[in-house]
């Protein structure tokens, strides 16, 4: 096999090594079907079988309640910041609430605004996009729609310890860059998403779990492929479903279930990552600054910028010949970031450590 890097893409990002390497095996013959899970048939009963599993893993890591649906859609994240809108605002006469603390919810709301009235309950921007709403700052509006967060702020390094507490409007979420990296309560969420390809799976599928009177009151006459109904009257099916992605999806589960142990533990291993670098910016605060606020730093997006850009460009090189791939900053923000999702190995956070440490060393 050839030579794998340390892989810190912020998406399509690393995958677990078992992962691939059972996919890799089974990939020109499934055991006790023989044909290749990209040959069968949506309906076939080897898929019912992987469907089953792959939500039935979702439900136990995620301890999703009764009442709720598990689909797998496609389009992407993107799809979801048109889709919740069309389906829980268009119509109603509310307005849907919007926490922005980062670019992916700022695309969410420009497209919300498309389907009804919206109102931006807080907005980052000032600080661009450093920190989190303290409580006192949230104000709602009366019977919203639903009011609408984003749990990590990939490119920005934000992230919620606990979902906003909102009152009785219906929570929503955009779990993309956090999903199954620790456990949340489901239960306080009107509907919870995510596209695969940072946390879950490769890109072309999005979970959405959504509690089943909230999309039962979505408008009638929308399309099929756009109401999340369909997905969850035709578990997923009511056209070919993403079936490679969706048996990633079942090996990540089973992987997160058997080998790491479930989510708790799962969260304690990232948490343990994340500290690894924090502690770098910590002790060298001159030299590495930290993009987020200490309280909100995300366990998944590391993001920091060195003194000046020749250094980064510096220090980007030089981490390649470590095996130390796609860190470069996402322009908004500049600088690094260290995607370090649960595949990522600790190895590789230990890796990038003893660069930083050295690269301060000699150029600090
Ligand atoms: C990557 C990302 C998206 C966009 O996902 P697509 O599948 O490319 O549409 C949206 N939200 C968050 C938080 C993301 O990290």
């Amino acid at each position: 096999m050839p030579e794998r890097v340390f892989n810190f893409s912020p998406g399509p990002a690393v995958l677990p090594l078992p992962v691939l390497e059972q996919a890799q095996r089974d990939l020109v013959a499934l055991p006790g079907v023989g044909m290749s899970v990209l040959e069968i048939s949506h309906r076939s009963k080897a898929f019912d079988e992987i469907l089953a599993e792959a939500t039935q893993g979702l439900r136990d890591l995620l301890g999703v309640p009764d009442g709720y649906h598990v689909m797998f859609l496609q389009g992407g994240a993107s799809l979801q910041f048109s889709m919740v809108a069309m389906n829980l605002l268009r119509g109603s006469g509310k307005t849907a609430d919007y926490i922005l603390t980062g670019t992916w919810g700022k695309k969410a709301i420009d497209e919300a605004r498309r389907e009804g009235e919206t109102h931006v309950v807080w907005d980052g921007k000032a600080t661009n996009y450093n920190r989190l709403p303290k409580p006192g700052e949230l104000k709602f509006s009366p019977n919203a729609a639903y009011v609408y967060y984003t749990d990590n702020e990939t490119i920005q390094g934000v992230e919620f310890k606990s979902p906003p507490e909102v009152g009785n409007a219906a929570l929503v979420c955009d779990a993309s860059s956090n999903f199954l990296s620790r456990p949340v309560p489901i239960g306080h969420h009107g509907l919870f998403y995510a596209c695969a390809q940072k946390n879950a799976g490769p890109a072309g599928v999005t979970v959405v779990i959504a509690r089943d009177d909230l999309i039962q009151k979505a408008p009638a006459n929308l399309p099929p492929m756009l109401d999340y109904r369909q997905y969850a009257a035709n578990d997923s099916r009511y056209n070919t479903p993403p079936t490679f992605g969706i048996y990633i999806v079942m090996l990540i589960c089973r992987w997160l279930k058997n080998e790491i142990g479930g989510l708790a533990k799962m969260h304690e291993l990232n948490q343990a990552k994340a500290a690894l670098l924090y502690d770098v910016l910590d002790k060298q605060p001159k030299f590495y600054q930290g993009h987020a606020e200490p309280n909100c730093r995300s366990l998944m997006n590391v993001t920091f910028r060195l003194p000046n850009e020749e250094l980064e460009r510096a220090f980007l090189d030089g981490a390649k010949q470590h095996k130390l791939i796609d860190l470069k900053g996402h322009r908004s923000v500049g600088g690094i970031r260290a995607s370090i999702y649960n595949a990522m190995p600790r190895e590789g956070v230990e890796t990038l450590r003893s660069y930083m440490l050295d690269f301060v060393k000699q150029r600090g």
